[in-house]
């Protein structure tokens, strides 16, 4: 193995925090997908990070391929979050009452998102997709709506249902907790499967308020929507008098300033976000069309609402953000070279070693498959080799190079990274193949 690559020494203080944590916290982690249960063995407790690389308690250096699960598109501690933050933080932490800052952040994301007339800030992903989907059920006075197997939308009762990654990682396809009566309202269908679309549509004729959908999946590995898929869910949508719901949580201010929908050219009616619009603090958002959105209260009766919603903190972290994203249409021309780098090298890489396998991209979002089939729904995503992959994890992990601890997830490209960050990536990964 090539010398430069950089073997962390000892994770001892990792192992003692986990321990620690576990007789305080369930499983020892605040969200499940941290403890590694997946690919095994200890999860690493984060010290800090800087651009590209993140720092263990043990003092360690890796080179980041999570970024928070997205959000640190421009690496971590990118200066002019930091200094808008701290700048803001003396004025109060919260008020309860709406702010100037707030109206700012409404506007700058209907300018780069289209579609959006009206957009209501909340505190997650999941609480955007939560509103998004009890919206579209007071809109259209109807209750069921049309998930795709594998996608996530949150841990709000009624996505938890073929969930993806986290979920699938654990093994669990029905969630306790969660009773028959919400369960049946949530109708499930194959990615990339537009016949089973029209079939549950045929079936459940006037009963459907929604389809909601990762545009470009990241929930179980990344996976791509096929020519014409999203556009027939669109045709589908305007003839039954569906909300078209994109969530996108994962690929909003990612695939593009305006996310997949610019990106992909097609309009959604409901758009949620998350991750990227909050530069790492906790920040969601649902906006659409002025027709729908003003049923939401107080402008209509579908009731939704939120103590710190558009905390000015979280809105001065995510308005320099995406600020800085919309002024610089340079950065998605760069991680799409640095994910293509990324993508030609792991390529070379693997072609070499005869093991099956698929790499999905689009964009800054990647991610391996160790797949003989093209892997363009859930259930090729499950036959996979995952069992090679959490090896491979490890073995990453060992040389310094965090991905993320599940074939379930897309790694996430931070326009921090380096071409030698990137070819120390393809370096170890090659390693890998030839000790194997
Ligand atoms: C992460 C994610 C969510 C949930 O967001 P949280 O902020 O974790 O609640 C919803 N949808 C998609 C597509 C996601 O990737």
């Amino acid at each position: 193995m090539p010398d430069t690559i950089a073997t962390p020494t000892t994770t001892d203080k990792s192992k003692q925090l986990f321990e620690r944590a576990k007789l305080s916290i369930p499983g020892g982690v605040n969200s499940p997908v941290r403890a590694f249960k997946s690919v095994g063995g200890t999860p690493l407790f984060m010290e800090k990070a800087k651009g590209a690389y993140m720092y263990d308690a043990d003092g360690n250096k890796y080179i980041d391929y999570i970024n928070s699960w997205g959000p640190m598109i421009l690496g971590h501690a990118y200066e002019p979050v930091i200094n808008a933050i701290k700048e803001r933080v003396e004025h109060s932490t919260s008020f309860g009452a709406p702010t100037e800052l707030e109206v700012e952040m409404a506007e700058l994301i209907k300018s780069m998102a289209p579609n959006v007339d009206l957009v209501r800030m909340v505190s997650s992903g999941t609480e955007a997709c939560m509103s998004a989907l009890r919206l579209a059920r007071g809109y259209t006075g109807r209750n069921k709506f049309i998930k795709f197997e594998g996608c996530y939308h949150g841990h709000a009762d009624a996505f938890l249902v073929k969930a993806g990654s986290g979920v699938a990682t654990f093994n669990i396809q029905t969630v306790p907790g969660i009773t028959a009566g919400v369960s049946a309202d949530t109708l499930t269908a194959p990615y990339n499967d537009l016949e089973a679309v029209e079939k549950l549509v045929k079936e459940n004729k006037g009963e459907i308020a929604a389809i909601i959908i990762e545009p470009v999946c990241g929930n179980m590995g990344c996976i791509l929507p096929l020519p014409g898929f999203l556009e027939g869910l669109r045709k589908i949508c305007d003839q039954e008098g569906i909300v078209y719901i994109f969530d996108e949580v994962m690929t909003g201010f990612r695939l593009a300033a305006g996310g997949a929908q610019e990106r992909l050219n097609i309009n959604a009616d409901l758009v949620t976000y998350g991750k990227v619009i909050g530069g790492g603090m906790p920040v969601g958002a649902f906006g659409g069309k002025k027709e729908i959105m003003q049923h939401i209260a107080p402008l209509g009766n579908v009731y939704q609402a939120g103590t710190l919603s558009g905390n000015p903190i979280a809105m001065i972290a995510g308005y320099t953000m995406l600020k800085t994203l919309k002024d610089n249409p340079s950065i998605y021309t760069q991680l799409e070279e640095k994910t293509a780098l990324l993508h030609n090298g792991l390529d070379a890489v693997l072609q070499k070693t005869g093991v099956p396998y698929v790499i999905n991209r689009l964009g800054s979002m990647i991610s391996v498959h160790f797949s003989k089939v093209p892997v363009i729904n859930f259930d090729c995503a499950a036959h996979a080799d995952n069992a090679l992959f959490n090896k491979y994890f490890h073995f990453m992990l060992d040389n310094g190079i965090y991905l993320p601890p599940s074939a379930y997830e897309s790694w996430f490209i931070s326009n921090a990274l380096s071409t030698k960050d990137i070819e120390k990536t393809v370096s170890v990964t090659e390693a890998f193949f030839s000790v194997l």
